[in-house]
């Protein structure tokens, strides 16, 4: 919408949402770009293409050792194939799978901007891209985990990975001991998005399942 009125907007845009929409017009008004097409993209990856995608990913590899074996020899087939999930798109092209263990926690971050493996997590939420994530992840890795409310082991080394436009990771997070006889469908219900990020670990939920 045109707004022509004086600009004392009480929640005014950010610098950089006004360098966006500027951008955005000035594409359309030139013919570069649809914005039909620029909504079904948004819309693609705001309710399509999401953590519910790495979260089957996930739990397939928690209940298939063959599958796991694939993801982690090469996490580009076996989730971009069709015989792995066939999740391929935008910003997923060459993709990583690092799996979590009692000695090594993964944690990944874009120094440089915000690259991230979209076809199995989505659009990346504000705090990856925000400059203190970005470079805290590197500087102070626990502490940044400290931020998200997960403590490990002091013997646990957390290994930093830097995203590139060439190159995405999907943590493998560690299976939540209790969860024995679930479903992959159960299995993928408990993944989160930050798990996958490696800002979080995998837990039942207390009502769950909690007499293991
Ligand atoms: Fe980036």
């Amino acid at each position: 919408m045109a707004d022509n009125a004086p600009h004392t907007h009480p929640n005014a845009l950010s610098d950089m949402d006004v360098r966006v929409r500027a951008l955005e017009t000035l594409l359309v008004q030139k013919g570069y770009i649809d914005p039909a097409a620029l909504d079904e993209l948004i819309d693609t990856y705001e309710h399509r293409v999401g953590p519910h995608n790495g979260a089957r990913v996930v739990a397939r590899a928690w209940s298939d050792p063959a599958y796991k074996e694939w993801l982690l020899r090469d996490a580009t087939a076996a989730v971009g194939e069709p015989g792995g999930f066939g999740f391929v798109g935008r910003q997923g092209e060459h993709l990583i799978a690092l799996e979590n263990t009692p000695q090594v926690h993964n944690l990944v971050v874009c120094t440089l901007c915000s690259c991230y493996p979209w076809p199995v997590l989505g659009l990346p939420p504000v705090w990856y891209k925000s400059a203190p994530y970005r470079s805290k992840a590197v500087i102070d890795p626990r502490g940044v985990l400290a931020d998200f409310g997960v403590s490990l082991p002091a013997q646990t080394e957390v290994r930093v990975w830097d995203s590139t436009a060439e190159l995405r990771y999907l943590v493998l997070p560690m299976r939540p001991p209790g969860t024995d006889d679930f479903s992959e469908a159960q299995l993928a219900a408990l993944v989160t998005r930050d798990a996958m990020i490696g800002t979080g670990i995998v837990t039942l939920p207390r009502s769950a399942g909690a007499q293991a």
